[in-house]
């Protein structure tokens, strides 16, 4: 090649970036979703409303929830949108606060590339600041048990404030507790909660306190006859994956009929054959029965003249939840169905809500799978109590599963931000510079709280860091009182889970973005090779090979 000639290695329409622009560009991005959700951070959090292109509507304050219904499209911020999800999945609340934190965290880290400090040194820094963290708040937490029912209603309260269920939250607050510890378990004297175990429904209709906690489960099915009993006490339940019917494939297969009595003969074996399945039920002591598969008309007939309540196609997910609700065994054949296969239920009852037919298992003994049904005025009322139970279930479990609990409303970051600058002091060098910036972006979370509540921020962090040096520890940010207090005191209590996992999550991604410094990104409108084939070099590598 001719010197000077210019080398295409990229698509035609491909967009580049490099070093600092590519750093500006990315930190910026990463910026601008943390800004978007900082406003929604605490009790006094503002709402957002998303709007999709088809004109759905969704109201919340749930930090997962705005980046995801965002649409976003810059890499870099879906980084941070990745950060949320993992909260999410992890710990089920302190979604805001792990994206404010990102944000942050790249914020501080742009102040010290502008002061010339490399990347590399900034990303060793928060590495060594975010371990050091982990290690601080293993020592912050404080123990809680099962039997801290105080504690956990607590828990339960701080993670629903700000969305839209203050009226009913001790009430709500209540169904959560309650159904955590009915669905936990202890394993090598360890405590271990399988959220799925917690099935949350929700109908519009009714008032947020008309809200419940069913020992048992709620399905969304209906009975599949009218002449059935809307209602079993003492429900013996039978749970079936098979039909109640004679498979087609086999009324299908031809038959040769040549005078009226054989067709006659053949109906009635099949009459037969549906009322022998029936009679098996029957002679199991079954008085309810749910089915994954169908049901047929004659089958139902005979189960309503048994007395006997059935649903069928019921999801495979709700008869796992089911046989863990009623004590019962799912069975496959009808013919293995006895009377040991049933589980129980106080009773079994087709209820209307807003309009539609649910059914209500209820009063199980000593459930390990039960269902919380939420009420509300409207849609986005429902749906956003509903988000405010998930992260209440969520803090809960989280809290049991870790047995450990920090003060809320910023006073463990400020408590982490002290330790972790006495920390920096021993570390010395330029990484110093970045542990420090690392404990001012923590203080983030106490400053956006004081922000939120009207509070002048600098006041309030001079306040609370004085506070803190002389242990006292629990001092936050009353955010409703609009003062500083002490947050154990107040019974403003989180799981410690939340803050290290926000923290880890967070400095993690924002050392991700910091590491890059060349961003290649292919057009786009070409969906794929450009016109003309492959850019210059693409000659070049067909005569390798
Ligand atoms: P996230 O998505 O991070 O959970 P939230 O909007 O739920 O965001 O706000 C959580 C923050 O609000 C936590 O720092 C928590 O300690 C704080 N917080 C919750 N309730 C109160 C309260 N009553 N007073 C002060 N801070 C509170
Ligand atoms: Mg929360």
């Amino acid at each position: 090649m001719a010197q000077g000639q210019q080398i295409f290695i990229l698509p035609e329409g491909a967009l580049r970036t490099t070093g600092r622009d590519a750093q500006r560009n990315n930190i910026a991005a990463a910026k601008a979703v943390a800004e978007t959700v900082r406003t929604t951070l605490g009790p006094r959090g503002m709402d957002k409303m998303l709007v999709d292109d088809l004109g759905d509507i969704v109201i919340t304050n749930d930090g997962a929830t705005i980046v995801q219904e965002m649409n976003i499209e810059h890499p870099a911020a879906k980084m941070v949108v990745e950060v949320a999800k993992t909260q999410d999945e992890e710990v089920g609340d302190g979604t805001t606060t792990a994206v404010i934190l990102t944000g942050e965290l790249l914020s501080n880290a742009e102040k010290l590339l502008e002061q010339g400090i490399h990347p590399s040194i900034i990303v060793r820094g928060y590495r060594m600041a975010a371990e050091k963290a982990d290690e601080i708040l293993q020592t912050i937490g404080k123990d809680v048990v099962l039997k801290d029912e105080k504690l956990l209603q607590q828990i339960a309260q701080t993670a629903m404030t700000g969305k839209g269920s203050e009226s009913s939250k001790e009430k709500l607050s209540d169904l959560a507790v309650r159904a955590i510890k009915q669905v936990s378990e202890t394993v090598d004297g360890k405590i271990k909660i399988d959220l799925d175990n917690v099935k949350v429904e929700k109908k519009e209709g009714g008032s947020i306190s008309d809200s419940e906690l069913v020992q048992g489960l709620i399905i969304d099915k209906e009975r599949v006859s009218g002449n059935m009993p809307k209602m079993v006490k003492n429900a013996k339940i039978a749970l079936i994956d098979a039909a109640v019917e004679v498979k087609s494939t086999e009324t299908e297969a031809k038959i040769q009929i040549t005078d009226p009595s054989q067709l006659q003969a053949f109906l009635t074996q099949e009459e037969n054959m549906i009322k022998d399945m029936v009679d098996r039920i029957v002679k199991s002591g079954a008085t309810v029965v749910f089915t994954q598969k169908g049901i047929d008309d004659l089958a139902q007939h005979y189960l309503a003249k048994a007395g006997i309540f059935a649903a069928r196609r019921v999801k495979k997910s709700d008869m796992e939840k089911l046989a863990k609700a009623t004590g019962a065994s799912i069975q496959t054949n009808l013919k293995d169905l006895s009377s040991k296969d049933l589980g129980f239920a106080g009773e079994v009852e087709e209820v209307k809500i807003a309009k539609n037919e649910m059914t209500f298992v209820r009063g199980c003994k000593n459930p390990k799978a039960v269902s919380i049904l939420i009420r509300g005025g409207t849609e986005h009322v429902v749906d956003e109590v509903e988000r405010a139970m998930t992260d209440a279930l969520g803090g809960v479990a989280a809290a049991l599963e870790v047995g450990k609990v920090v003060a809320g409303g910023g006073a463990a970051e400020i408590e982490l931000a002290r330790q972790i600058r006495k920390y920096s002091g021993s570390v010395g060098g330029r990484e110093q510079l970045a542990i420090d910036a690392f404990a001012d972006s923590i203080e983030i979370i106490p400053r956006t709280l004081a922000e939120s509540a009207g509070m002048d921020a600098i006041d309030t962090l001079v306040k609370l860091r004085s506070d803190h040096d002389k242990g006292k520890d629990g001092m936050g940010v009353m955010v409703l009182e609009c003062t500083t207090g002490d947050m154990l005191k107040a019974g403003i209590i989180e799981p410690l889970k939340i803050k290290t996992q926000a923290v880890k999550s967070a400095s993690e991604a924002a050392q991700l973005i910091l590491r890059i410094d060349d961003v290649i990104a292919s057009s786009k409108k070409g969906g794929g090779m450009p016109p003309g084939g492959m850019g210059g070099m693409g000659g070049g590598m067909e005569d390798m090979d």
